[in-house]
Order: C-alpha cells, then structure tokens, then sequence
C-alpha cells in the first residue's frame, strides 16, 4: 500500500460565489466524488456524511501567525510537519528560510520514511536547466528539493518523464516544452496513471504543482477555470488508476486561487482531502503542520 501527495501550491477553501472560482470551475471529477464544487459548503456538507475512505475538510494554513502565509514556510511545515512560521518569527515566501532548511532536510516526511528502510519518491521530473540554474543560483532551492536531498532521492528526469515514470509540474510539460526542452507533451490522463503506477513500487510518492498560486497571482499561461480543469482530469485520472490499497491525499500551502477580490494569498483555509483506503486516518487533522506526522504513521 502507498500514500500518494498530492501538493498543490496556493488553494485555499473559500465560501461558494462570485468572488471563488471554483465554485464554477469545470471539475466533473471532484464533482462526482465530493457532490459539489471545491469549496467550503461542500467540504461542511460531505464531512457529516461520515464517508469511511473520503475526507475532505478545511485546515488551518495561518500557523497562528499574523499577515498572509507564505510558500517558503508553509511547505516547510508540511514537509516536516513543524511550525516554520512561529520558528522563523514570521511567514517566508518562496523558499524555506536559511536557517530552518537542516531541519527540513532532517526531518522531513520523505526522509523518515527512507530512514526506516521504506520506499519514498518524489515524481516530479525536472530538467538539466533546472539543475544548472541552481549551480549558477540563478534560483534557490524549494522546500521539495531540501526535502528530498536530504531524503538521498534520485531525481526524476524527462528521460523518466517520456516513459511515464515522472510528472511534469504543470501535468503536461508544455512549460518545460516552452523553456526549449524537446519533448512530447503528456496528457492529463497519462500524467494522472503515471503518478497512480508509481504507488506500485513505493510507500510514498509526492508531487508538486504550482500552477494554482501562478493562476491565483495571475502569472499563468492558463485561466483559473483552465488551470482547475487540467487539475480535475489529472486527478480522476489518479483515481481511476488507484489501487483499493492505495490512498491519495490533496492539500495546500495557503489560500490563493480562490479569491478574486484578493490577488495575492489569503488567510482561508486550505483543503484537507484524502481518497483510499487510509483517508480516514487525516479525519484528525486542524491544520498543515499535522499532515506530515499522519503520513508518517500510515506509510508504516
Ligand atoms: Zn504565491
């Protein structure tokens, strides 16, 4: 059995209307599962129908910390399940702070399972252009690649990419395809199957998609509306290549995409979904910085 993560970067669960996109955003997938949209009557109505192996509710992403949360804190809190925000003093955008980033690489849920001897992946692929822009650091390092390293994860490739045995970060790879990488764009379904088919050889299996916050800051190549759409047929397609055996968790670093009035983060909720046969195990979540402990003890 195997835990799939599933992180998507800036969704926060907002009441239902005009201001929240994804009251009406074409998703028939998370339709049929959850009964409505991604949003927060939905996620209050399905929560008293006591559905054993779904859960989808609102978590906290604030930390208990004023002002708007941020990436570089808030994934830190979900990778290694601890209060970046309250540690760091304050919400750190982008990248995990310096100072907490030996702590993320200890700590982190990819490496606890790795350290106990179980199988742990990170399925996102990435490009030599990547790996070059950090030596030359023209980017920082993400909270994932902290994580991951520090785990001793081989890195994905397109090589891997091309075989279905990777995901690109924003499902098709039209992204890497625009930065000058020859390769086929991979659709949503197949996109979907690869990340369910690597469940087959690991414990746990992460991947990360910053489409969402781009959407939500207006930096996308795609709407709000497309960027969902992708996302929903990406994920009926996780569930449809599911094994019974296997759970899919969802949730989110802070609230963003579903606000219109708002251009930048917000302080909402973000949703806490899981779908197999562990989900029941997340029910007891309140908020990000317990996710990763939850992992850690279904993965076992
Ligand atoms: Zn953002």
């Amino acid at each position: 059995m195997a835990l799939i993560f599933v992180f998507l970067d800036g969704v926060g669960l907002a009441p239902g209307g005009p201001d929240n996109p994804l009251s009406d955003a074409p998703t028939p997938h998370l339709h049929a599962l959850l009964g409505g949209p991604l949003v927060l009557e939905t996620a209050q109505t399905f929560y008293h129908r006591e559905v054993d192996s779904i859960v989808f509710k609102p978590i906290d992403a604030t930390l208990g910390i004023v002002g708007l949360p941020q990436s570089g804190t808030g994934q830190t809190a979900l990778l290694a399940g601890v209060n970046a925000a309250a540690l760091h003093g304050r919400h750190q955008p982008h990248v995990p702070p310096v100072a907490l980033r030996q702590l993320l690489a200890e700590q982190n849920i990819l490496r606890r399972v790795a350290q106990r001897g179980g199988r742990a992946t990170f399925a996102n692929a990435f490009t030599p252009a990547y790996w070059q822009a950090l030596a030359a650091r023209r980017i920082r390092k993400s909270a994932s690649v902290i994580a991951a390293e520090g785990a001793g994860l081989r890195f994905r490739d397109l090589e891997d990419l091309q075989r279905g045995a990777a995901v690109a970060w924003d499902v098709s790879g039209a992204a890497m395809r625009g930065r000058g990488e020859q390769i086929t764009l991979v659709s949503p379904t197949q996109a979907g199957t690869a990340l369910a088919r690597l469940a087959h050889d690991h414990d746990l299996v992460f991947y990360e998609n910053f489409l969402p916050d781009l959407a939500g800051h207006g930096r996308a190549q795609q709407t709000t509306h497309e960027v969902f759409a992708l996302l929903d047929s990406f994920l009926g397609a996780v569930m449809a290549a599911q094994r019974p055996q296997d759970t899919l968790l969802l949730s989110s670093d802070h609230g963003n995409i579903e606000s219109i009035a708002s251009p930048g983060h917000t302080r909402n909720p973000v949703p806490l979904l899981a779908v197999g046969a562990k989900a029941a195990a997340f029910d007891k979540l309140i908020s990000i910085i317990e996710i990763a402990g939850i992992i850690d003890e279904v993965t076992r």
